[in-house]
């Protein structure tokens, strides 16, 4: 390939998600020339669909601990451009924060709000953007790295490169530089959905699919308790999913892939244990009229739906007069409804995660600077990397701060 009558970038970013965008307004700040080069029609597709269109941007309680991936990288990066350097940053644009326990929001509740300073930034800043425009292949002359698109063939002395993993492939991450990356000597740890729900043995809520409920969730891992969360539970025809799910799920799918038994044990009444539940129980089964059957006994304690599933899971037909039942059986109800346990199959697909677990080693870049040690003048950001954070904020978080740090170091 020729670079004659070509320009050539002092970086070229791949990539123009939340990490690219920041990547690309850190570098051309410093004066740098910047192409950003985006494979859909627009940047930012997936910004727009983050927290349900209302984008929670980044969180206040910001540590390594939330994050699955070598803390001390981790925790180094956020220290370069933390919490309270992506509020101001954002304040700074025009995105005054709404926080939510933590949580933060624009003001605007509305994703469209933080792509659209975004986007004026990097005219402010001069970035060239491209979209429609698919890296397919890099290689290197001794001027420059010479990327080969769907568009033409564009130069830069440095790269860097924020295509994402997997997550949602129609928002535009659908690994198609893959290859390329790939071809430059970079090695990938398995790349497998996160925050999502998992298809359970037997399909155990097919019946009460959409219910939500709180409940306090349990992660064992062949046999020991890896971790516990506590929040909204969604039962659905293939298994479970929400927040607390989605907590769980890269310790989860890592450990499905490394074929270890993953369960959960599921307690709907996270305020009680068993015995504290049996012991409700035998009070209302004193309190209970004649008629009054097993199915009225629960009513109130969980959603009406679920009564008649935990039920029949403890053995106990719901019609069953309540006078009848045995402190064997209240026990057994108690059992059920605090610790009910599935067995999870599998993750779901990637097109229903928000994030995925893998990437790019973090042992192959240079943590100061996020260059890769294999290919010097290429720098990595976002997803891409072997980090992932829980739900919340902190995925985008990542994204702004290692956009932020390529961003500055790049060149
Ligand atoms: C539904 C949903 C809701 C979410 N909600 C939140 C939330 O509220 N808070 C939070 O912190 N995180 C949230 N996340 C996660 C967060 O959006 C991601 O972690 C973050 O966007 C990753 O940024 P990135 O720049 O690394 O990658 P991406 O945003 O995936 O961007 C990568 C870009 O690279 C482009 N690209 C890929 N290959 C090529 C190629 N060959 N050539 C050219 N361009 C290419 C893609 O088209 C894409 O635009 C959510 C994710 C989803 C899917």
């Amino acid at each position: 390939m020729s670079r004659k009558g070509k320009k050539i970038w002092d970086v070229i970013i791949i990539g123009a998600g939340a990490s690219g965008m920041m990547a690309a307004i850190t570098a051309a700040g410093r004066g740098k020339s910047v192409l950003l080069l985006e494979q859909m029609d627009k940047p930012g597709k997936k910004l727009l669909a983050t927290g349900n269109g209302k984008c929670n941007y980044t969180n206040a309680h910001m540590q390594a601990e939330c994050f699955h991936g070598d803390p001390v990288f981790v925790q180094h990066i956020l220290d370069r451009f933390s919490h309270q350097d992506c509020v101001a940053f954002f304040r700074e644009l025009g995105i005054y924060p709404k926080e939510k326990n933590g949580y933060f929001y624009p003001n605007s509740e509305q994703a469209a709000s933080v792509l659209q300073v975004l986007e004026r930034e990097l005219i402010r800043r001069k970035v060239t953007l491209l979209t429609g425009t698919c890296l397919k292949q890099i290689e290197q002359d001794s001027y420059s790295y010479i990327c080969d698109t769907s568009a033409g063939c564009y130069y830069g002395k440095n790269l860097i490169l924020a295509t994402g993993l997997l997550a949602a492939p129609k928002l535009g991450s659908n690994g198609s530089a893959f290859g390329a990356i790939k071809e430059l000597g970079h090695r990938f740890m398995p790349i497998l959905p996160a925050l999502c729900g998992f298809y359970c043995d037997g399909m155990p809520f097919k019946k009460v699919s959409g219910v939500r409920c709180e409940a306090l969730l349990t992660l064992s891992i062949d046999g020991q308790v890896a971790e516990k969360e506590r929040g909204e539970l969604q039962l659905t025809d293939y298994g479970v999913s929400g927040i607390p799910v989605f907590q769980l799920s890269s310790p989860a799918v890592r450990a499905l892939y490394e074929k270890k038994a993953v369960r959960m044990q599921i307690n709907f009444l996270p305020q009680m244990d068993s015995k504290a539940l049996s012991e409700e129980l035998q009070g209302r089964r004193e309190r209970s009229y004649e008629e009054e059957t097993a199915e009225q006994l629960l009513c109130g304690l969980v959603n009406q739906k679920l009564i008649g599933v935990c039920l029949v899971s403890a053995g106990i037909k719901p019609d069953t007069k309540t006078i009848m039942l045995s402190d064997k059986c209240l026990r057994a109800i108690a059992k059920v409804l605090t610790q009910t346990e599935v067995t999870l199959l599998r993750v779901r697909e990637a097109e229903y995660a928000q994030v995925c677990t893998g990437g790019i080693r973090t042992t192959d870049v240079n943590p100061d600077t996020l260059e890769s040690l294999i290919c010097p003048g290429v720098y990595i950001a976002g997803e891409l990397l072997d980090v992932d954070g829980i739900c919340g904020g902190y995925n985008l978080q990542w994204a702004w701060s290692t956009g932020y740090v390529a961003g500055q170091s790049v060149g």
